[in-house]
C-alpha cells in the first residue's frame, strides 16, 4: 500500500514552564507515533518565554526560543498555538489574535477561561477554528471533551468534582494521619503540592474557576467565577473529620454544578464549591491524596466517573497534547468544533440551594433540651435524618445530619438554635451529599 505523504504542522508554544516544557518533550518523543497514526508531523517551531537567557532542558534548538509571544502568534508559518503561560493578560489578547488569524488554540488556562470563556469561544466560532482546553479542568482527566462531545445531547442533572489536588491532599492527610490543617498544609507545601501563598487553592478560588468552566460546558450557560459561591477548607478541623467518619462519611472539597428549577418553574443552575460530607460508599470517597475526579449524573446516561491526576507538568501536558493533535487534525480537515454562544440561565443564589447538612451544637445536658432543639429545626422546615449525642453529664455535643433543606432555612435554624438558653455554641456546618 502506498504511504500517504505526511503533513508538517508547525506549533507555536507560549510558555515553557511545567506544562509547556513537558509538552515540548512529549511532542518530540511521540513524533513518529503521531505521524504514523495521523499522517501529521508535529514540529515545535517557536517557544515564547519571558527570559530567553535561562537554559531549558527541552529538545529544541536555542533559536526556537523568543521573548516575543506576539511574534509567534502572528507568524504566518505557525499553524497551531498552544498557550501555556497562564494569567489573564497577555494570554487573552494573544489567544484572540491567534484565533483571528485562523490559528487553532490549545490552552490549559482555567483562570482565563473562567473569566473570559465566552469571548474566546465566540472568537473561535467566528474564525471557524478550534479552541480546546481539556487540561484547564482536572489536568490529565478527559472531562471537557466528554462534556462537549459525548454528552452534548445528554440531559445532565449534576456534575460534581474533586478538582483541586492541593486541598484533596490536605484533607486526605488530616483524615489518614490525624494531622491538623496547618500541619497538612505544611506537608503539601514541602512536597510542592501547595504554593507558598495557598489562598487560591485552600479558599476554593481555583476550584471555583473550574466549577464555572464545568457549569458553562455542562449546561451551555454563561457562568463566571463571580457566580460561584465558594467556601474553602481552612476551617475544617480534625474533629469535623472524626465526627463525619463516625457518621459514615469523609470530607472532600467538591465543586458542584447542578440543574434545578426555580419557584416559577424556570430552569436555573446552582454552582458552588464547599467542603462536603461524602458517604464512604460513594465513588468520590475513594479519591485520595492529590488525585482528582469528576462524577457526572444525567437522566439518560446515569452515573459516570472520571478519575486521574489533576496537575503536574507531564500529566497536564498529556491532555494538552491530545488537544493539539485534535486541533491540528481539524485544521487539516478545514473545520473546527466550536462551542458557540452560551445562554443566559439564572444561577441560583446560595440561599435558594437545597442540600442536606451536617451540624453540631454544644448543649447543657438537661431534660427538655432535645425537644426544644427539635422544635427549632421543625419550625424552619428542616427535618433531621440522623442525630447522635456525644458525652454525658453537664455538657453534651449533639450532631445532626438533616434531610434536604434550603440553605436559607438552615441559616434561620442556626439563628434559632443560638437563641436557646441550653445551646452553648454551634460548631461547623457542612453540606452532605447522598449515597
Ligand atoms: P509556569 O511553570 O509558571 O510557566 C509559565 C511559562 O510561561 C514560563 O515559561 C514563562 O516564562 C512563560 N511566560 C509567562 N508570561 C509570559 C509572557 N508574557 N511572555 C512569554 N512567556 C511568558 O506555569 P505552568 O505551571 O506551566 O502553568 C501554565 C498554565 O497551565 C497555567 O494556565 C496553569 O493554570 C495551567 N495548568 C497548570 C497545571 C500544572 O500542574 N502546572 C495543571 C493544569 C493547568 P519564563 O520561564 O521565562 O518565566
Amino acid at each position: 500500500m502506498e504511504r500517504m505523504e505526511a503533513t508538517t504542522v508547525r506549533v507555536g508554544v507560549l510558555g515553557c514552564g511545567n506544562v509547556g516544557a513537558a509538552l515540548v518533550a512529549l511532542v518530540h518523543e511521540q513524533r513518529q507515533t503521531v505521524a504514523d497514526r495521523t499522517g501529521m508531523v508535529l514540529e515545535v517551531a517557536a517557544v515564547a518565554v519571558r527570559d530567553t537567557s535561562v537554559h531549558r532542558d527541552v529538545p529544541c534548538p536555542p533559536d526556537t526560543f523568543t521573548a516575543d509571544a506576539a511574534a509567534v502568534v502572528n507568524d504566518p508559518g505557525i499553524d497551531v498555538v498552544v498557550e501555556a503561560m497562564g494569567g489573564l493578560e497577555p494570554a487573552r489578547q494573544l489567544i484572540l489574535e491567534a484565533l483571528a488569524s485562523g490559528k487553532p488554540v490549545v490552552t490549559a488556562n482555567k483562570e482565563l477561561l473562567a473569566a473570559h470563556g465566552e469571548e474566546l469561544y465566540l472568537a473561535a466560532a467566528a474564525a471557524g477554528v478550534d479552541l480546546l482546553f481539556e487540561a484547564a479542568v482536572a489536568g490529565a482527566i478527559p472531562i471537557m471533551r466528554p462534556l462537549r462531545e459525548s454528552l452534548a445531547g445528554e440531559p445532565l442533572t449534576r456534575v460534581m468534582g474533586i478538582v483541586n489536588g492541593t486541598t484533596n491532599f490536605i484533607l486526605s492527610r488530616m483524615s489518614d494521619h490525624g494531622a491538623t490543617y496547618a500541619d497538612a498544609l505544611s506537608k503539601a507545601q514541602e512536597l510542592g503540592y501547595a504554593e507558598s501563598d495557598p489562598t487560591a487553592d485552600v479558599e476554593g478560588f481555583d476550584a471555583g474557576a473550574k466549577a464555572a468552566v464545568i457549569a458553562s460546558l455542562a449546561f451551555g450557560a454563561r457562568v463566571v467565577p463571580a457566580d460561584v459561591y465558594h467556601e474553602g477548607i481552612s476551617g475544617v478541623t480534625v474533629d469535623d473529620i472524626e465526627a463525619a467518619r463516625a457518621m459514615g462519611h469523609c470530607i472532600k472539597l467538591l465543586a458542584v454544578a447542578e440543574r434545578g428549577t426555580s419557584v416559577d418553574g424556570a430552569v436555573e443552575i446552582g454552582v458552588r464549591v464547599h467542603p462536603t460530607l461524602v458517604p464512604f460508599n460513594h465513588p468520590l470517597a475513594a479519591v485520595n491524596d492529590n488525585f482528582n475526579a469528576v462524577f457526572v449524573e444525567g437522566e439518560a446516561v446515569g452515573e459516570l466517573m472520571f478519575y486521574g491526576r489533576g496537575a503536574g507538568g507531564r500529566p497536564t501536558a498529556s491532555a494538552v497534547f491530545g488537544d493539539l493533535i485534535d486541533a491540528a487534525g481539524n485544521l487539516r480537515r478545514g473545520h473546527g468544533a466550536p462551542i458557540g454562544a452560551l445562554s443566559d440561565v439564572r444561577v441560583s443564589p446560595i440561599g435558594d440551594i437545597e442540600s442536606a447538612y451536617y451540624l453540631s451544637i454544644e448543649v447543657d445536658d438537661r431534660p427538655g433540651v432535645l425537644s426544644d432543639v427539635a422544635a427549632v429545626f421543625g419550625g424552619h422546615d428542616v427535618s433531621i435524618r440522623s442525630m447522635e449525642q456525644i458525652g454525658l453529664g453537664a455538657e453534651a455535643q449533639l450532631r445532626f445530619i438533616t434531610h434536604l433543606a434550603r440553605e436559607s432555612d438552615l441559616q434561620e435554624t442556626l439563628r434559632g438554635l443560638r437563641e436557646l438558653d441550653a445551646v452553648r455554641s454551634t460548631g461547623s456546618v457542612l453540606r452532605v451529599i447522598g449515597d
